[in-house]
């Protein structure tokens, strides 16, 4: 059994001051831990310099949580997978459904993205998921495989062991509403199997799929204990110490 990711996205929360002292508790809570879980944690972009210092003799991975299309150059307001790559950053969260709803991302730019962190060697978690329209309309295995078709064909073959992806159910995130563990282990076998059509039974097998939305320390254990779910990408409980080392626990 591969050891599982429980990936920690702060978004848009904590002063400097405020997302150091999470980050020390949330040490301090995995070095009491044994755990073959990876751990990754994607702090504003802000914290990024300073967390690589605190994160230093440890075993938590430092994510960003978006990046530009671009390397560099007159586009105001972008950060670089080279600044990114230069300041620490193992992998990048692209393509949030947050990222798609209100800031105009799409599977065409999630690609460009995907690129230029392979080129840096930051290992990218690619969100998909669908609406609550989507499910209502039955139309949620077609809008993932092609978020996952137009996204992930156009990579070589070498590329993919370094893709993790993160089923988001949108109507899940931030809702309290989770998928059932069958919903999601579900979408991830669909997901899987979108991948195996492409590049092989073999390779689909190396590619993490998490599952995120509303991930707790009350529904995490059902959740990890579905045999196609990988790990998970955590919002709001990954604020809390507690409940983060919680779900890393149940992750195994
Ligand atoms: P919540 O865990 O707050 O629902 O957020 C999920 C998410 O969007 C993680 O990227």
């Amino acid at each position: 059994n591969k050891p599982k990711l429980v990936a920690g996205n702060w978004k848009m929360n904590t002063t400097l001051s405020e997302g150091i002292a999470l980050l020390e508790s949330i040490i301090k809570g995995v070095k009491l831990l044994k755990t073959n879980t990876k751990i990754a944690i994607a702090p504003p972009f802000t914290h990024l310099s300073e967390f690589r210092k605190a994160l230093k003799n440890t075993d938590v991975c430092l994510a960003a949580q978006n990046v530009s299309d671009k390397l560099q150059g007159a586009f105001t307001g972008e950060i670089s997978a080279l600044m990114l790559k230069d300041l620490g950053v193992k992998k990048a969260i692209v393509a949030h459904s947050e990222r798609r709803q209100y800031f105009g991302e799409t599977n065409e730019s999630a690609l460009f993205k995907i690129k230029t962190l392979l080129k840096q060697d930051i290992h990218p978690i690619y969100c998909v998921g669908e609406l609550l329209e989507d499910r209502e309309r039955e139309r949620h295995f077609e809008v993932v495989e092609e978020q996952i078709t137009t996204v992930l064909y156009q990579l070589t073959e070498e590329k993919l062991p370094k893709l993790t992806i993160a089923y988001e159910p949108v109507w899940a995130i931030g809702t309290g509403k989770t998928a059932t563990p069958e919903q999601a282990n579900e979408m991830h076998e669909f997901i899987r199997a979108v991948i195996a059509k492409r590049f092989g039974e073999d390779l689909a097998g190396q590619v993490m799929i998490l599952y995120g939305g509303s991930v707790n320390s009350g529904n995490a254990s059902a959740l990890m204990a579905q045999p196609q779910i990988d790990g998970a990408l955590v919002g709001g409980a990954s604020l809390k110490a507690e409940e983060f080392i919680a779900i890393i626990k149940a992750a195994g």
